[in-house]
Protein backbone atom coordinates (compact mmCIF):
# COMPACT_ATOMS: atom_id res chain seq x y z
CA UNK A 1 0.00 0.00 0.00
CA UNK A 2 1.70 3.38 -0.92
CA UNK A 3 1.93 6.34 1.90
CA UNK A 4 -0.48 8.93 2.15
CA UNK A 5 0.09 11.97 4.21
CA UNK A 6 -2.08 11.87 7.82
CA UNK A 7 -4.95 14.68 6.87
CA UNK A 8 -5.80 13.07 3.67
CA UNK A 9 -9.13 11.17 4.09
CA UNK A 10 -9.74 7.63 4.31
CA UNK A 11 -12.59 7.57 1.67
CA UNK A 12 -12.12 10.27 -1.39
CA UNK A 13 -15.07 10.55 -3.72
CA UNK A 14 -15.08 13.20 -7.01
CA UNK A 15 -17.64 12.95 -10.10
CA UNK A 16 -17.77 9.28 -9.61
CA UNK A 17 -20.44 7.82 -12.18
CA UNK A 18 -21.14 4.15 -12.63
CA UNK A 19 -23.03 2.45 -15.51
CA UNK A 20 -24.52 -1.36 -15.42
CA UNK A 21 -24.53 -3.26 -19.02
CA UNK A 22 -23.11 -2.50 -22.45
CA UNK A 23 -24.62 -0.51 -25.82
CA UNK A 24 -28.25 -0.06 -25.88
CA UNK A 25 -28.61 -1.91 -22.23
CA UNK A 26 -26.59 0.28 -20.38
CA UNK A 27 -27.84 2.31 -17.11
CA UNK A 28 -26.41 4.50 -14.88
CA UNK A 29 -26.82 4.05 -11.52
CA UNK A 30 -24.34 6.46 -9.91
CA UNK A 31 -24.42 10.34 -10.81
CA UNK A 32 -21.43 12.48 -10.11
CA UNK A 33 -20.68 11.36 -6.60
CA UNK A 34 -18.72 13.41 -4.33
CA UNK A 35 -17.83 11.88 -1.02
CA UNK A 36 -15.44 12.48 1.81
CA UNK A 37 -14.49 10.33 5.13
CA UNK A 38 -12.30 11.10 7.58
CA UNK A 39 -10.44 8.76 9.64
CA UNK A 40 -12.39 7.38 12.34
CA UNK A 41 -16.01 8.66 11.55
CA UNK A 42 -18.43 6.65 11.79
CA UNK A 43 -20.83 7.39 8.34
CA UNK A 44 -24.40 6.33 8.11
CA UNK A 45 -26.06 5.90 4.36
CA UNK A 46 -29.56 5.70 4.21
CA UNK A 47 -32.13 6.11 0.89
CA UNK A 48 -34.71 3.81 -0.77
CA UNK A 49 -34.61 0.04 -1.81
CA UNK A 50 -32.58 0.34 -5.51
CA UNK A 51 -31.33 4.14 -5.25
CA UNK A 52 -27.57 2.98 -5.43
CA UNK A 53 -26.17 2.26 -2.13
CA UNK A 54 -24.73 -1.43 -3.01
CA UNK A 55 -23.26 -0.45 -5.79
CA UNK A 56 -21.37 2.29 -4.41
CA UNK A 57 -20.20 0.23 -1.44
CA UNK A 58 -18.86 -2.27 -3.62
CA UNK A 59 -16.82 0.02 -5.14
CA UNK A 60 -15.43 1.90 -2.27
CA UNK A 61 -14.34 -2.01 -1.40
CA UNK A 62 -12.78 -2.46 -4.48
CA UNK A 63 -15.21 -5.25 -5.20
CA UNK A 64 -16.07 -3.72 -8.45
CA UNK A 65 -14.41 -1.91 -10.93
CA UNK A 66 -14.65 2.02 -10.58
CA UNK A 67 -15.07 3.57 -14.23
CA UNK A 68 -15.14 7.45 -14.31
CA UNK A 69 -14.13 10.15 -11.80
CA UNK A 70 -12.17 9.49 -9.17
CA UNK A 71 -12.17 7.24 -6.39
CA UNK A 72 -8.88 6.84 -3.66
CA UNK A 73 -9.65 4.57 -1.19
CA UNK A 74 -6.83 4.23 1.71
CA UNK A 75 -4.40 6.48 -0.23
CA UNK A 76 -5.29 4.19 -3.60
CA UNK A 77 -6.91 5.49 -6.58
CA UNK A 78 -9.32 2.53 -7.41
CA UNK A 79 -10.27 4.14 -11.25
CA UNK A 80 -8.46 2.70 -13.59
CA UNK A 81 -6.65 0.58 -10.87
CA UNK A 82 -5.17 -2.86 -11.65
CA UNK A 83 -6.01 -6.61 -9.80
CA UNK A 84 -3.19 -6.29 -8.26
CA UNK A 85 -3.96 -3.04 -6.64
CA UNK A 86 -7.79 -3.92 -6.02
CA UNK A 87 -6.86 -7.25 -3.99
CA UNK A 88 -4.20 -5.35 -2.41
CA UNK A 89 -6.83 -2.78 -1.09
CA UNK A 90 -9.09 -5.64 0.25
CA UNK A 91 -7.03 -7.26 2.68
CA UNK A 92 -7.41 -3.30 4.45
CA UNK A 93 -11.20 -3.33 4.32
CA UNK A 94 -13.61 -5.38 6.56
CA UNK A 95 -16.74 -6.49 5.03
CA UNK A 96 -20.11 -6.95 6.62
CA UNK A 97 -22.92 -7.81 4.64
CA UNK A 98 -26.83 -8.17 5.66
CA UNK A 99 -26.90 -11.98 5.03
CA UNK A 100 -23.90 -12.70 7.57
CA UNK A 101 -21.85 -15.14 4.68
CA UNK A 102 -20.46 -17.32 7.22
CA UNK A 103 -19.01 -20.84 5.46
CA UNK A 104 -21.39 -23.37 7.22
CA UNK A 105 -18.54 -26.50 7.53
CA UNK A 106 -16.62 -23.87 9.25
CA UNK A 107 -16.55 -23.54 13.56
CA UNK A 108 -17.01 -19.65 14.60
CA UNK A 109 -13.46 -19.83 15.25
CA UNK A 110 -12.25 -21.28 11.73
CA UNK A 111 -14.44 -18.43 10.46
CA UNK A 112 -13.08 -15.53 12.20
CA UNK A 113 -9.45 -17.20 11.21
CA UNK A 114 -10.13 -17.72 7.63
CA UNK A 115 -9.78 -13.46 7.19
CA UNK A 116 -6.46 -13.55 8.74
CA UNK A 117 -5.29 -15.64 5.94
CA UNK A 118 -4.15 -13.13 4.12
CA UNK A 119 -2.13 -11.68 6.67
CA UNK A 120 1.22 -13.00 7.35
CA UNK A 121 0.59 -14.66 10.58
CA UNK A 122 1.52 -17.95 12.59
CA UNK A 123 -1.22 -20.29 12.88
CA UNK A 124 -0.83 -20.16 16.38
CA UNK A 125 -0.86 -16.28 16.54
CA UNK A 126 -4.58 -16.74 14.46
CA UNK A 127 -6.23 -19.39 16.63
CA UNK A 128 -4.82 -16.78 19.27
CA UNK A 129 -6.21 -13.83 17.65
CA UNK A 130 -9.64 -15.19 16.60
CA UNK A 131 -10.26 -16.21 20.36
CA UNK A 132 -9.55 -13.00 21.51
CA UNK A 133 -11.85 -11.44 19.09
CA UNK A 134 -15.19 -13.60 19.51
CA UNK A 135 -14.30 -13.22 22.92
CA UNK A 136 -14.71 -9.79 22.00
CA UNK A 137 -17.92 -10.04 20.37
CA UNK A 138 -19.18 -11.96 23.82
CA UNK A 139 -18.80 -14.78 22.36
CA UNK A 140 -15.67 -17.43 23.75
CA UNK A 141 -18.38 -19.64 24.38
CA UNK A 142 -19.79 -20.27 21.04
CA UNK A 143 -16.08 -20.41 19.50
CA UNK A 144 -16.73 -24.27 18.66
CA UNK A 145 -20.24 -23.83 16.78
CA UNK A 146 -21.10 -24.29 13.62
CA UNK A 147 -23.59 -21.26 12.00
CA UNK A 148 -26.54 -23.43 12.15
CA UNK A 149 -26.23 -23.69 15.93
CA UNK A 150 -26.19 -20.03 16.25
CA UNK A 151 -28.99 -17.63 16.71
CA UNK A 152 -29.08 -14.37 13.98
CA UNK A 153 -27.21 -12.00 16.31
CA UNK A 154 -24.59 -14.20 17.13
CA UNK A 155 -24.03 -15.26 13.35
CA UNK A 156 -23.49 -11.35 12.71
CA UNK A 157 -21.28 -10.97 15.82
CA UNK A 158 -19.23 -13.79 13.86
CA UNK A 159 -19.60 -11.78 11.11
CA UNK A 160 -18.15 -8.62 12.96
CA UNK A 161 -15.49 -10.64 14.45
CA UNK A 162 -14.30 -11.90 10.90
CA UNK A 163 -14.36 -8.51 9.57
CA UNK A 164 -12.84 -6.59 12.33
CA UNK A 165 -9.90 -9.11 13.65
CA UNK A 166 -6.81 -7.80 10.89
CA UNK A 167 -7.51 -4.66 12.31
CA UNK A 168 -8.78 -3.33 9.12
CA UNK A 169 -8.51 0.50 8.59
CA UNK A 170 -11.91 1.14 6.75
CA UNK A 171 -15.37 -1.34 7.72
CA UNK A 172 -17.77 -1.70 5.26
CA UNK A 173 -21.34 -2.67 6.24
CA UNK A 174 -24.51 -3.56 4.27
CA UNK A 175 -27.15 -3.21 6.07
CA UNK A 176 -26.07 -5.46 8.54
CA UNK A 177 -29.15 -5.38 11.30
CA UNK A 178 -31.45 -6.33 8.45
CA UNK A 179 -31.84 -9.38 9.34
CA UNK A 180 -32.06 -8.90 13.38
CA UNK A 181 -34.71 -8.38 15.41
CA UNK A 182 -34.82 -4.87 17.47
CA UNK A 183 -32.66 -5.80 20.31
CA UNK A 184 -30.15 -8.00 18.21
CA UNK A 185 -29.68 -5.08 15.62
CA UNK A 186 -29.14 -2.73 18.44
CA UNK A 187 -26.15 -4.78 20.42
CA UNK A 188 -25.06 -5.65 16.88
CA UNK A 189 -23.87 -1.92 16.17
CA UNK A 190 -23.17 -0.74 19.22
CA UNK A 191 -20.50 -3.61 19.48
CA UNK A 192 -19.03 -2.54 16.12
CA UNK A 193 -19.18 1.33 17.23
CA UNK A 194 -17.27 0.39 20.61
CA UNK A 195 -14.54 -1.73 18.76
CA UNK A 196 -14.45 0.90 15.53
CA UNK A 197 -13.38 3.49 18.38
CA UNK A 198 -11.28 0.88 20.48
CA UNK A 199 -9.13 0.14 16.93
CA UNK A 200 -9.40 3.63 15.11
CA UNK A 201 -10.77 2.31 12.19
CA UNK A 202 -13.59 4.12 10.20
CA UNK A 203 -16.97 2.89 9.55
CA UNK A 204 -19.62 3.37 6.69
CA UNK A 205 -22.98 1.79 7.24
CA UNK A 206 -25.91 1.02 4.97
CA UNK A 207 -29.26 1.37 6.76
CA UNK A 208 -32.79 1.48 6.55
CA UNK A 209 -32.95 1.06 10.09
CA UNK A 210 -34.10 4.33 12.01
CA UNK A 211 -33.44 2.89 15.12
CA UNK A 212 -30.04 3.12 14.74
CA UNK A 213 -29.15 6.35 12.80
CA UNK A 214 -27.38 7.80 16.54
CA UNK A 215 -24.41 5.67 16.40
CA UNK A 216 -23.35 7.91 13.38
CA UNK A 217 -20.85 10.56 13.26
CA UNK A 218 -22.60 12.14 9.95
CA UNK A 219 -25.55 10.45 7.89
CA UNK A 220 -25.76 10.90 4.12
CA UNK A 221 -28.53 9.85 1.34
CA UNK A 222 -29.23 8.49 -1.54
CA UNK A 223 -31.62 8.85 -3.79
CA UNK A 224 -32.08 8.22 -7.29
CA UNK A 225 -28.08 7.74 -8.08
CA UNK A 226 -27.50 11.01 -6.48
CA UNK A 227 -25.97 11.32 -3.05
CA UNK A 228 -27.91 14.19 -1.12
CA UNK A 229 -26.30 16.72 0.92
CA UNK A 230 -24.42 15.93 3.61
CA UNK A 231 -26.72 16.32 7.00
CA UNK A 232 -24.87 16.56 10.20
CA UNK A 233 -26.29 13.93 12.95
CA UNK A 234 -27.43 17.12 14.81
CA UNK A 235 -29.68 18.50 12.48
CA UNK A 236 -31.28 15.33 11.89
CA UNK A 237 -31.77 14.62 15.55
CA UNK A 238 -33.51 18.43 16.19
CA UNK A 239 -35.53 17.84 12.73
CA UNK A 240 -36.97 14.45 14.19
P1 LIG B 1 -29.50 -0.31 -3.19
O1 LIG B 1 -28.38 -1.03 -2.52
O2 LIG B 1 -29.63 1.12 -2.78
O3 LIG B 1 -30.79 -1.05 -3.07
P2 LIG B 1 -28.20 -1.13 -5.67
O4 LIG B 1 -26.86 -0.50 -5.71
O5 LIG B 1 -28.30 -2.55 -5.30
O6 LIG B 1 -29.17 -0.23 -4.76
O7 LIG B 1 -28.89 -0.96 -7.11
C1 LIG B 1 -28.90 0.27 -7.80
C2 LIG B 1 -29.48 0.05 -9.19
O8 LIG B 1 -28.59 -0.74 -9.95
C3 LIG B 1 -30.81 -0.68 -9.21
O9 LIG B 1 -31.60 -0.14 -10.24
C4 LIG B 1 -30.43 -2.11 -9.51
O10 LIG B 1 -31.46 -2.78 -10.18
C5 LIG B 1 -29.20 -1.93 -10.41
N1 LIG B 1 -28.24 -3.03 -10.28
C6 LIG B 1 -27.65 -3.46 -9.12
N2 LIG B 1 -26.77 -4.44 -9.35
C7 LIG B 1 -26.78 -4.66 -10.68
C8 LIG B 1 -26.09 -5.56 -11.56
N3 LIG B 1 -25.17 -6.41 -11.09
N4 LIG B 1 -26.36 -5.48 -12.88
C9 LIG B 1 -27.27 -4.62 -13.38
N5 LIG B 1 -27.96 -3.73 -12.61
C10 LIG B 1 -27.73 -3.75 -11.29
MG1 LIG C 1 -28.43 -2.71 -1.26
Amino acid sequence: MQSRNQSESVVSIQALNHHYGQGRLQKQVLFDINLEIQAGEIVIMTGPSGSGKTTLLSLIGSLRSAQSGSLRVLGQELCGANKTQMVELRRNVGYIFQAHNLLKSLTAKQNVQMSLELHDLSVDEAIARAEAMLAAVGLDDRSTYYPENLSGGQKQRVAIARALVSHPKLVLADEPTAALDKQSGRDVVELMQRLAKEQGCTILLVTHDNRILDIADRIVQMEDGYLATNAQLAQTNTAA
